[in-house]
């Protein structure tokens, strides 16, 4: 897409600090990194977010993921990787170009925090149940 940031990156339009490229996926350093290595993955193929993604394309840009990650943890030796991937405004995605997060972690004073406040008491094992329901018939 013409006006997209990232499409523009993938050109060569607009600078970047590339790590990885392929016939599919380009991966660039992110420019306000939450880590020190904080990776960006992005299929070549325009798509706004994970629900416009053709499963071709998810399918070479997870092949490529393990990889990316892989030379992070070779470069930096991280305890751990967080991947995040931000779609909707709602959920965050400021660049409306789908882009996978991956974002090595190294101890609880990287700065990166990340907290899961589980709501399992609203949600018994019935409710769960229909819910697994409603997502399969829309399978
Ligand atoms: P999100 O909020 O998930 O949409 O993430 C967008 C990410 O893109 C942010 O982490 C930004 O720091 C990053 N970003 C924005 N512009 C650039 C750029 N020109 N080069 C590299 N990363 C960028
Ligand atoms: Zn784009």
């Amino acid at each position: 897409m013409s006006d997209c940031l990232f499409c523009k990156i993938i050109d060569g339009q607009i600078p970047s600090l590339k790590v990885y490229e392929d016939e599919q996926v380009f991966a660039f350093m992110d420019i306000m990194p939450l880590t020190k290595g904080h990776t960006l993955l992005i299929p070549k193929t325009h798509c706004k977010d994970l629900f416009e993604m053709p499963e071709e394309v998810a399918r070479n840009l997870y092949a490529a993921a393990p990889k990316v990650a892989n030379a992070i943890k070779a470069a930096f030796n991280p305890v751990g990787m967080n991947t995040v991937n931000n779609n909707g405004e709602a959920a965050g995605q400021t660049v409306f170009h789908y882009h996978l997060h991956l974002i090595p972690r190294y101890d609880e004073t990287d700065g990166l925090q990340v907290k899961w406040n589980s709501r399992q008491a609203e949600f018994p094992t019935e409710v769960l149940t229909a819910i697994a329901g409603q997502i399969k018939e829309n399978i």
